[in-house]
């Protein structure tokens, strides 16, 4: 289970080895995402909260990266988390997300990225349910539900 000296450890030396990386132009990612999914995982845009597709979703299944398809988060870890956007308490792997440090809007955040494609997906913080206590708190357009 990843905790959060695992992620701050991840952001500030190397992240684990992705399976496998996706890499294409900004063409190609223009052509293959809608513009609100492009908008949040290539140019790091923030959807608005409460009105996205799975903040309030509990349906079963996996979630996977919106642009390459790769497995991130089971719906078994999605909880209730009163943010606006869907929220899960650990990741399905540990190869699957990559963190790096994000000082933007003055503040001091972690950034969550897709390890495959490098698609970013939102931010982890330390004030998720027990016993590990993380709170992944992603944005529905970066995300797909594939239904079991
Ligand atoms: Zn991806």
């Amino acid at each position: 289970m990843l905790r959060w000296i695992d992620v701050i450890k991840y952001a500030k030396y190397s992240n684990p080895e992705p399976p496998f990386t996706v890499e294409k132009t900004k063409a190609e990612w223009r052509q293959l995402l809608s513009p609100a999914q492009y908008h949040v995982l290539r140019e790091k845009g923030t959807e608005p909260p409460y009105r996205n597709l799975y903040c309030r979703s509990y349906a079963p299944g996996t979630y996977v990266c919106a642009g390459c398809g790769e497995a991130l988060f089971a719906s078994q870890e999605k909880y209730h988390a009163i943010s606006g956007w869907p929220s899960f308490t650990q990741p399905l792997s540990k190869s699957g997300l990559r963190f790096l440090f994000d000082d933007s809007h003055h503040l001091q955040r972690i950034e969550v990225q897709c390890n495959v494609c490098g698609g970013h997906l939102g931010h982890v913080f330390p004030d998720g349910p027990a016993p590990h206590g993380l709170r992944f708190c992603i944005n529905s357009e970066s995300l797909r539900l594939v239904n079991e």
